[in-house]
């Protein structure tokens, strides 16, 4: 109430210069405001009346801050001035004057105008000493309100966006049934989101491997579970049709790369730091969601290490943790059968000739393959840059690595029946095996770079440059 009756509702962000205080607030500062606003009017009779009684027509009376109030007369009618103005300046094409009277006036309004500033800073400085000792009732009145605020929101999106009542449950099963990412629901036009269900459990349905296309709504479906379950667990409602969530004890997601070059971490690197800090801090009440683990490395390291990853976290002795898995190595789907908690899912899409419609319904089983280049087209890379890489996915898959995958075994942490990934036969290429006798690679170590003019450096570049050309 203090603050409502006192401050007007847009004060200046100078404080010494009034302009703060309401009006009715203090009768002695109204009285003050009253003979600033007066002056003016003062001024203007002042001035009429001079007109009036010297004949100067255009004569005003002016302000600025070195003079102060003045009257101004053009050359033109300085015949006209009566004696008792007192000069004050000259300019090239008027006078400048002031009289008896209007030094009298301007001293009454200036000498209100002070007193006003001071008194509206005297008063805005005691409210503010009022407010400072109601400061915990305040802050804890914010507080409450901040409360009701949160809920209220959650209360009016459920409400709008039509949420359910999710049931919840502490044996850790996460059954939706038709659920919708809160966030891009709103942002798809028409109604068009696909809902989908989920069903995680502490046994058979622990990990589920999301496999799809790019752009298929693999991050999406996972997001949107992971938002779910927090959602149900702070208490709000649910985007879905049904839902029964267990307690989670944390959310640890691994979505997306986000690069910190600054720090010297690259981007495999940061991805790595996050999935060590997962593995190392969640719990068997934990949820993860984990996108695309080991894509920034080579195919043969990426898939070895995304699939002792799903080993570790699908085992109860060693992790043990709910997870949704997407990932482009279909290679992974081969877990399903090898390890119990382990499913296969797939995010559905239609071919179309050469072209792909996305259905966005999450499905049983997993995607045989990534339609990357189809995708790529969608995007609009060049007609020759398709053609070629189709040429090349071909050439490739004739040495598919399926084939190899399918004969590792799996460690269940049960049995220490191990096939080791060396065993295997893999034709990866190491880009340095290839040019290791390679005498211009030693020509170019065994330059002392430290030691030559720019002129030097460009000759040898040329020469090396040269050699290249001759040899390829
Ligand atoms: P992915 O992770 O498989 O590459 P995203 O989850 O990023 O795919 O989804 C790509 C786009 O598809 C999203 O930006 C969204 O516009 C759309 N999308 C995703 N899921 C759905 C859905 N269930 N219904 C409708 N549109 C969706």
């Amino acid at each position: 109430n203090l603050l409502e009756d006192s401050i007007i509702e847009e004060p200046p962000l100078a404080i010494k210069e009034g302009g703060i205080i309401k009006e009715g607030f203090k009768e002695d500062i109204d009285k003050l405001k009253r003979a600033k606003t007066e002056g003016k009017q003062w001024l203007m009779e002042l001035e009429e009346r001079e007109r009036e009684k010297t004949g100067i027509k255009n004569l005003k009376i002016k302000f600025n801050k070195v003079f102060g109030y003045y009257l101004d007369v053009t050359n033109s009618y300085k015949d006209l001035v009566p004696d008792h103005y007192i000069r004050k300046q000259t300019l090239a094409n008027s006078e400048r004057y002031t009289t008896e009277e209007l030094n009298q006036l301007a001293d009454t309004i200036l000498g209100s105008e002070d007193r006003l500033y001071a008194l509206e800073y005297e008063t805005y400085v005691m409210i503010r000493e009022t407010l400072a000792g109601e400061m915990e009732r305040i802050s804890r009145t914010a507080n409450v309100i901040a409360q009701i605020d949160a809920l209220a929101s959650l209360a009016y999106v459920a409400e709008r966006n039509h949420f359910v009542r999710p049931k919840l449950n502490v044996r850790g099963t996460i059954d939706i049934k038709d659920g919708r990412h809160p966030v891009v629901e709103q942002v798809i036009p028409n109604d068009m989101f696909i809902s989908n269900d989920t069903y995680l459990d502490n046994k058979k349905n622990r990990v589920a491997i999301i496999t799809g296309p790019n752009m298929a709504g693999k991050s999406t479906y996972m997001r949107q579970v992971a938002l779910i379950v927090l959602m149900a667990q702070i208490g709000s409602f649910v985007p879905a049709a049904k839902a029964n969530i267990g307690i989670v004890d944390r959310i640890f997601t691994r979505v997306g790369a986000s690069d910190d070059l600054a720090s010297g971490q690259s981007t495999f690197m940061v991805e790595m730091n996050e999935v060590a800090n997962i593995l190392r801090n969640a719990t068997a009440k934990s949820l993860l969601i984990l996108d695309e683990i080991g894509r920034g490395t080579s195919t043969f390291d990426g898939l070895s290490i995304a699939w002792a990853v799903v080993e570790h976290i699908s085992n109860p002795k060693l992790l043990g943790a709910k997870t949704l898995f997407a990932t482009h190595y279909h290679e992974l789907t081969e877990l399903e059968g090898k390890l119990d908690s382990v499913n296969n899912y797939c995010i559905a899409v239609k071919e179309k000739g050469d072209d792909i419609v996305f259905l966005r319904k999450i499905v049983k089983g997993g995607a045989d393959r990534s339609y990357g280049i189809q995708v790529a087209k969608l995007a609009g890379l060049p007609d020759s840059v398709i053609e070629r890489a189709k040429e090349i996915a071909e050439q490739l898959l004739a040495n598919d690595i399926t084939d190899t995958v399918k004969s590792i075994s799996v460690d269940t942490g049960h049995k220490h029946k191990k096939e080791h990934l060396d065993e295997v036969d893999m034709t990866q290429i190491s880009l340095f095996d290839t040019v290791k006798d390679d005498d211009i690679i030693d020509e170019l170590r065994s330059i002392d770079i430290g030691n030559m003019t720019p002129l030097d450096a460009l000759n040898k570049l040329y020469q090396l440059q040269n050699k290249v050309k001759n040899r390829w």
